[in-house]
């Protein structure tokens, strides 16, 4: 098992009181993030985290370090960061981690914004994996500001198809959903409804502001200010929607996740009794 100062750290959110993730490892091939999506969280823990920095000997040391994991567990890629930077389409090291996990049949999770995935498509067949693709608005105008240079959407819808087709399971991130600005039925019902015959699974997820993502959301949708207040409930170290708002927005998704016969999860929100899988994806995962 490893731990300590490794690329590779079993999961730990920093003990989030409402976290039902099962065991597993994680593993950031990148340090930072260049998408600089408004409601991030990293910017709370990572310096400059939108900028995208490469690792130190990061493959050395990854191939030493998968060869000394348990192997009933699994790796997600990636939980601070996405694995697939623009930058990545010419260096290729999370193409690189991926065959390594191949060889040694480490299931692996992935969480991406991009359509870069489809580039190892050829890999994820042949491996125990699912992918995971965050989409927040179907509104492309709304998307460049919220996650100003994460691909668009339209990239990301056909990412999601590409995939399915390809017999990788796939699972939508309809994450975070914020008040007053993605909350729309309407909005949910059309994303739903184009991705249906695509998806294994929809997992959920409400805003949990912290100072900094609250500043960058606020400052680029003013009229989103007065809702700040409606973040009253204090779980662990983040603020939520009260309980009562959040299971209003999340049994409505979860209705409608459940008419169009898609599997539903929600993630951190305490209502774990109502998800059909893991929230993280890896019921899809073989043998999780
Ligand atoms: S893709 Fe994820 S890690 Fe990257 S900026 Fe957006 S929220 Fe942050």
């Amino acid at each position: 098992m490893v731990y300590g100062m490794s690329f590779i750290c079993l999961f730990d959110p920093w003990k989030g009181p409402l976290c039902t993730c099962p065991p597993k490892y994680t593993l950031n091939p990148y340090t930072g993030c260049e998408h600089g999506c408004l409601y991030c969280y990293i910017t709370s823990f990572i310096p400059h985290a939108f900028t995208v920095r490469e690792k130190r000997d990061l493959l050395k040391k990854v191939e030493r370090e998968i060869a000394r994991l348990d192997q009933s567990l699994y790796l997600s890629l990636s939980n601070s960061s996405d694995p697939y930077p623009r930058g990545e389409e010419k260096r290729g090291y999370t193409r690189s981690i991926l065959k390594m996990c191949g060889e040694r049949n480490l299931p692996v999770l992935i969480l991406t914004k991009s359509p870069l995935v489809l580039r190892d498509i050829d890999l994820l067949k042949k491996m125990n994996a699912a992918v995971s693709i965050t989409i927040t608005t179907i509104d492309d105008q709304k998307s460049n500001i919220l996650e100003p240079r994460a691909p668009r959407v339209t990239e990301r819808i056909q990412a999601i198809k590409h995939l399915a087709r390809e017999g990788i399971p796939t699972i939508l991130r309809l994450d975070p959903i914020i008040l007053g600005l993605n909350d729309d039925l309407e909005e949910w019902k059309e994303i739903l409804h184009l991705l249906k015959p695509y998806l294994k699974q929809v997992v959920v997820s409400t805003f949990k502001p912290r100072p900094d993502s609250w500043s960058r959301i606020a400052c680029a949708f003013p009229h989103l200010a007065e809702t700040r207040e409606y973040y009253s409930e204090k779980i662990g170290n983040s603020l939520y929607l009260p309980k009562e708002k959040r299971k209003e927005m999340l049994s409505t998704l979860r209705n409608l996740a459940h008419q169009l016969g898609i599997p539903f999860s929600s993630c951190r929100e305490g209502l774990s009794s109502w998800n059909d899988l893991q929230c993280d994806g890896s019921s899809l995962l073989t043998n999780q």
